[in-house]
């Protein structure tokens, strides 16, 4: 049983976090970020959420002084009241848990889930006018219009912590954004940007969920393989921005050191450089309009030498133009290309698909639904939305067991 923890005084000059996922990549380097600040004595944290790893969920809102630790598994609930006995910190579990402690108030909150599980929280959160720290690319890519329709009806503020879209955020500072010609996202190119073509097929999940240069979780890793990841970040630099497709482009960039440019009429092109470390978006969307000293390293540029790039190969990558396919239907599309995704990833990593069928999947699955109904048309309410997901994802599983083994 742990030690009794005071709860935390009443400070009025603590701003109140919350950190949905916080077991997570995202939410480690979150949390890391938090207490190098002072921890409790600089932040009020009023929930902190977790799936299965309940013990690390318990050591962090210990850390913390959270008030509330969530787990969205309710079998893992037992755990977590033992693992917080006797601290005072209230725990609770279910996908309803996570929406009521989105629902309570605080001044920020990163969205650190990963997948669309991660949209019902981070909607509840900006009904309260909070400022939502979005990791959660799954959520802009289902539900864009929503969620910002939501942010500008309550007050609330979407901060984007992709590091691309932090990047172009950035760039942006203080721009008349209708003199942006264009945007640049770059990418490592993945697990298997130098295998042959033919060998794509023999790609194994370990081999898929080992990046080159981030540290990140598993899904987003293998996703970064396919580029699905990528894929998921245009359209998401199109719903969080308004670009319109054709000014967005991607680029490979091996070294994943600029992670974004902005081109503008009058031909500059401002490029942000970093190293990849998760810390320095998610930094910057905490301390924003603000820039605190960060823990990340400092790049030495005549040591690197040289940064390369390249056009994407669209056949090593189809999910990029599945991404081109999704933004011209608009309406549910994006909620249907993201289920469909994650239903081929679980499929990839379940053993049950080859690496390529991941997109096979997701292509049939597009085709299917935008030939069935007025995909295009729909209006994307948290029924349609959830409906379209449930669909997709059936769809997806049918179509995953007729390429298994293929
Ligand atoms: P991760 O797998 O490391 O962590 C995911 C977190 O979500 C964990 O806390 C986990 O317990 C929780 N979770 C998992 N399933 C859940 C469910 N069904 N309901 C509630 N909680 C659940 O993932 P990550 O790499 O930290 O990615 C988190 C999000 O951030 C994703 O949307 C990802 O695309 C995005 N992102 C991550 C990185 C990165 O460097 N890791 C970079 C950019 C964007
Ligand atoms: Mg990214």
């Amino acid at each position: 049983m742990a030690d009794p923890i005071p709860l935390p005084l009443a400070g009025a000059d603590r701003r109140r976090i919350s950190i949905f996922g916080a077991t997570g990549s995202i939410g480690e380097s979150t949390v890391d970020l938090i207490l190098r600040a002072g921890g409790p004595a600089a932040y009020d944290t009023v929930a902190v959420t977790g799936a299965r790893n309940v013990a690390r969920l318990a050591e962090i809102a210990i850390a913390l002084r959270a008030r509330i630790a969530v787990t969205a598994d309710p079998a893992c609930l037992p755990a977590l009241r033992d693992a917080l006995a006797g601290t005072g910190i209230e725990t609770a579990a279910g996908e309803a848990a996570l929406i009521e402690a989105a629902d309570r108030p605080a001044d920020w909150i990163m969205s650190g889930i990963v997948g669309f599980a991660g949209f019902a929280p981070g909607l509840a959160a900006l009904r309260h006018g909070s400022t939502l720290a979005l990791a959660n690319k799954e959520s802009l890519v289902a539900a864009g219009p929503l969620l910002m329709s939501t942010a500008a009806t309550h007050g609330a503020r979407i901060l984007p912590v992709d590091s691309e879209h932090s990047a172009v955020f950035q760039a942006l500072a203080g721009e008349d954004t209708a003199a942006v010609e264009r945007v640049i996202i770059t990418a490592s190119g993945g697990a298997f940007r130098d295998w042959p073509l033919e060998k794509l097929a023999t790609a194994t999940v370990e081999q898929a969920s080992s990046h080159p240069n981030w540290a990140m979780g598993q899904r987003i890793t293998i996703d970064s393989a396919s580029m699905f990841n990528k894929a998921l970040e245009v359209i998401e630099t199109r719903e969080y921005f308004g670009f319109t497709p054709s000014q967005i482009e991607v680029l490979v960039h091996p070294e994943s050191l600029v992670h974004a440019l902005v081109g503008f009429r009058d031909g500059a092109l401002m490029a942000h450089l970093g190293a990849p470390d998760m810390r320095h978006a998610i930094g910057y969307a905490l301390n924003w309009p603000e820039r605190a000293a960060l823990p990340v390293s400092r790049l030495d540029l005549a040591a690197i030498g040289r940064l390369s790039f390249a056009a994407p190969d669209p056949a090593r990558y189809p999910a990029l133009d599945l991404a081109r396919e999704v933004m011209e239907i608009r309406g549910l599309a994006g909620a249907v290309f993201n289920a469909a995704k994650e239903a081929a990833l679980d499929a990839f990593i379940d053993r049950q698909i080859r690496f390529p069928a991941m997109a096979e999947v997701v292509r049939q699955v597009l085709a299917r639904m935008s030939a069935n109904s007025g995909l295009g048309n729909a209006a994307i309410s948290l029924d349609n939305l959830c409906e379209a997901d449930r669909e997709a994802r059936a769809l997806a599983r049918e179509a995953a067991r007729s390429l298994s083994g293929a």
